[in-house]
């Protein structure tokens, strides 16, 4: 049997260890290209209106992938944190899926991972619909582990600017969504930093209430993380447009890192490349001049 595997949302980072797993199983794979404008035509032909753009682009790479494979992997992701809570969209996904496009050979396992063992029991179980002995499935299970996919930071030596790139896994990896940014930055002299690069404090206890949001969490204590400990010179957040969680993590940070040099780029389908690289330019020299005068500017410029 031949398993396609969506390349967008939460597959870009564990692309390698999905694939691992299902071919040490017995499960033929074939993953769809990286994003491309024909992929995200079919994602927003395809989806509703409403929903955000890596939502749109996930339901392309279904659509790419219906014909060419036996049937198509659609995780139902419910947690990937103790009391803690993914967007109802991963949980929600297969049904959005199988009714926008009306196709029903799809799996659906439900991965719940906020640890080792509920980790390998959703792995287990899904494994077990296919009649998979122990013995393979501890094989699989390791193969999984060691190919967990980690950013590959490209290294700079004496970078002028260090900049952390916040935002979900599937904005800041897909580089079709985010128009080559941590290229751009590189060549520019700007290191780039990014939530797989660096073990952030917990700080959400400086918050009202903790949020129960994981996304939230995680570029929350990052960015906060950074800024304290001195470390980059500015953050920039690239979100969905229509991204409920972002719409909180924005000014939760914003609120608590005062006048530190912070872009937000907004994105959707209709977002031009012009426009993001005109206001990376300008966010580029205002750091620079920043770092010339010792910091006694605002961030403003
Ligand atoms: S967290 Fe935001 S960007 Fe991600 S799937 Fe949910 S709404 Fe979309």
């Amino acid at each position: 049997m031949i398993i396609g595997i969506p390349n967008g949302l939460l597959n870009i980072k564990y692309r390698d260890a999905i694939q691992e797993f299902l071919n040490t199983i017995g499960f033929t794979t074939v993953v769809s290209p990286k994003t491309n404008k024909e992929i995200l035509d079919l994602g927003v032909l395809n989806c509703v209106d409403e929903a955000c753009l890596p939502v749109k682009i996930f339901h392309g790479h279904v659509e790419y992938l219906r014909d060419r494979c036996d049937i198509v992997l659609v995780p139902r992701i419910m947690k990937l944190n103790k009391n803690e809570f993914i967007c109802p969209k991963f949980c929600g996904l297969p049904e959005m899926v199988k009714y926008s496009l009306d196709i029903k050979n799809i799996i659906c396992p439900t991965i719940t991972a906020y640890n080792e063992k509920t980790l390998r029991n959703s792995l287990y179980n899904f494994s077990k619909t296919f009649r998979v002995d122990k013995e393979k499935f501890k094989r699989a299970y390791k193969g999984f582990k060691s190919n967990i996919y980690k950013y590959n930071k490209t290294s700079i030596s004496n970078p002028n600017l260090r900049v952390l790139l916040l935002g979900h896994p599937y904005l800041i990896y897909d580089d079709f969504i985010n128009m080559n940014l941590a290229k751009k930055l590189h060549q520019n002299g700007v290191e780039v930093f990014t939530e797989d690069n660096i073990e952030p404090y917990d700080y959400t206890y400086r918050l009202i209430k903790k949020p129960f949001w994981t996304f939230l969490r995680s570029t929350y204590n990052c960015a906060i993380s950074l800024v304290e400990t001195g470390k980059i010179d500015g953050i920039i957040y690239i979100s969905s447009f229509g991204c409920g969680i972002d719409s909180f993590s924005i000014d939760l940070i914003k609120k608590d890192i005062g006048s530190f040099p912070y872009l937000v780029l907004k994105i959707d389908e209709h977002t031009g490349e012009a426009g993001i690289d005109t206001r990376i330019e300008a966010f580029i020299d205002l750091l620079k001049r920043r770092s010339k005068n010792e910091y006694n500017i605002s961030s403003l410029g």
